[in-house]
């Protein structure tokens, strides 16, 4: 199916402005996009402020119906979206249609959600007085997305931003917004058949990092939550907190395994090669590091080699590929860099070259590399995005726990053993120190049920699950007085006389 076809569908110009955008499966343009200015930016946050102050009045389960209305459109057009994910962003088909599903799963939870934004009833010590919690909505949220999960990472945000009582506000990576105005459009639709959602409830700003600077700028936006490189969050983060907005940021990974003598091999190796070649390397929670104990080492790494060797790398849109290409030209060579880094550290390397060169001249696929290193030297402690894996031994239990948190990043985990007091010391409060932490399971492919983030410089935000809502609404502490007095708390004498 061609990239003119599929925009059609989605009712997209596939020429509308001077960025173009190309398809990671072969380097060809598929759109132009015209990106937003300064003005149009500002005029959008307007815009945006304005639809919070008419939402906000609506009530939640009512509000919930929009979301309801949204994954309708996801579930009719989840073929087409999944293709143009696959397209823009080159991961393959299986996993554009994942992605698309785990929106339409945010929005099943969002519902539900919308009629449990419960607060507290606190005990007051003051007779005659009733102290309580409430959420209000928060304002305008913006969301600033990453390439590699063009479309979940918004509605992981948005679902819940807009039960919550929010406007959004989209800056999409450069380099996906076609997606972004595909969901939009899908949007657009669940608003029209809402009937009276305001206008500019949702909008996509398009630009450069300049244009996510404006919005991290911008007081008028309470909430920013930005997903993307430490870099970037290192960058907004502190402009975010200038102003005293909140931000909410989902940073780089550099996630671990540790195998264990009574692992069970089979899975441990379904478990690597998923999460380690997935989207090709290229998730935030990709396995990067693995620490496989001695006993088990020569039996698992040449098995694992061996399934490396046999990977089907091609056409993300082409039934039975496992890994697609990179996403771009600076992408490859921060593979290379980092393979060339490993050797000089001491790193024996498999696989790692580039393929499919002549098939595919202006597109990046590789074969997924694995090093295996003489310890965590610095090439390891740092996040590539792209499929490599770094493979080392272990001997001892609680010094791999220790190597395993040694690295500035803190996303995701987890360790393959079938002993009790290993699973157990590896989730307790001296274990993983990472956001998300499994046992029996590989570090990615999270659902939405659970609050999804990590620690360090992997930014502390969380998104999706659990109580995640609370961070797109202002919390309100308010205490009644129903009695005939007015005692004051801690039991303040303060006398103003008859
Ligand atoms: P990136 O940091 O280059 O860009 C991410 C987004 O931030 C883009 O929209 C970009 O335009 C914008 N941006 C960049 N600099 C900015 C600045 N100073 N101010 C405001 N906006 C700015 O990241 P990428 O290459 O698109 O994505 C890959 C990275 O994202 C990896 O490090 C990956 O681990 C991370 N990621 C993290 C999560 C998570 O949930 N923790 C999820 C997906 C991706």
């Amino acid at each position: 199916m061609h990239a003119a076809e599929i925009l059609s569908h989605f009712a997209i110009k596939p020429v509308s402005g001077d960025h173009a955008v190309h398809s990671p499966a072969d380097g060809a343009e598929i759109g132009r996009v015209a990106f937003d200015d300064a003005a149009a930016i500002d005029r959008k946050i307007a815009q945006s402020v304005a639809a919070f102050h008419a939402w906000r009045l609506v009530p939640a389960p009512r509000r919930g119906e929009l979301v309801r209305l949204f994954g309708e459109e996801l579930r009719a057009h989840k073929d087409m979206l999944g293709r143009l994910v696959s397209l823009e962003m080159g991961k393959i088909l299986q996993e554009g249609l994942g992605e698309v599903q785990e929106m339409i799963d945010i929005c099943d939870f969002a519902v539900g959600l919308s009629r449990q934004l419960y607060g507290l009833t606190i005990a007051s010590e003051r007779p005659g007085h009733r102290m309580m919690e409430q959420w209000h909505p928060a304002g305008p949220v913006a969301i600033i997305s990453a390439f590699n999960f063009p479309v979940a990472v918004w509605s992981w945000n948005a679902a819940l931003a807009l039960v919550c009582g929010d406007s959004v506000l989209w800056k999409p990576s450069e380099k996906t917004p076609l997606t972004a105005l595909a969901v939009q459009a899908l949007f657009a639709r669940a608003a029209s058949r809402f009937g009276d959602v305001p206008a500019h409830l949702s909008q996509v700003v398009l630009g450069l990092r300049d244009a996510g600077e404006r919005l991290a700028k911008d007081a008028r936006i309470p909430v920013v939550s930005a997903t993307g490189s430490t870099r970037m969050g290192r960058e907004l983060g502190p402009v975010v907190a200038a102003r005293f907005g909140r931000s909410i940021l989902e940073l780089g990974g550099n996630n671990a395994m540790i195998v264990c003598p009574s692992a069970r091999l089979d899975l441990a190796l379904r478990a690597i090669v998923f999460s380690a070649v997935g989207t090709a390397g290229q998730r935030c929670t990709s396995l990067r590091r693995l620490f496989v104990h001695e006993a088990v080492y020569e039996k698992l790494v040449p098995q694992l080699k061996a399934i490396y060797a046999g990977l089907p790398i091609g056409s993300p849109l082409e039934t039975g590929t496992l890994v697609g290409p990179l996403i771009d030209r600076p992408a490859f060579e921060a593979m290379q860099r980092a393979l060339h880094d490993a050797e000089a550290e001491g790193g024996r390397i498999t696989g790692g070259g580039r393929t499919l060169e002549r098939e595919f001249p202006n597109a990046f696929y590789v074969h997924p590399a694995i090093a295996e290193m003489p310890d965590q030297t610095p090439v390891v402690m740092r996040e590539t995005f792209a499929p490599i894996l770094y493979v080392m031994r272990y001997a001892d239990f609680d010094t791999a726990i220790a190597q395993h948190n040694a690295v500035p990043q803190g996303l995701s985990s987890c360790v393959f053993t079938q002993d009790m007091q290993e699973a157990e010391k590896f989730l307790a409060a001296a274990g993983s120190d990472c956001g998300i932490a499994n046992v029996n399971i590989g570090p990615s492919g999270a659902e939405i049920g659970g609050a999804f983030g990590g620690e360090k410089e992997t930014g502390g935000g969380r998104e999706s699950g659990s109580d995640a809502w609370k961070a797109y609404m202002r919390r309100q502490t308010a205490t009644v007085n129903y009695s005939d007095a007015l005692p004051l708390a801690q039991g303040i004498s303060f006398d103003i006389g008859p």
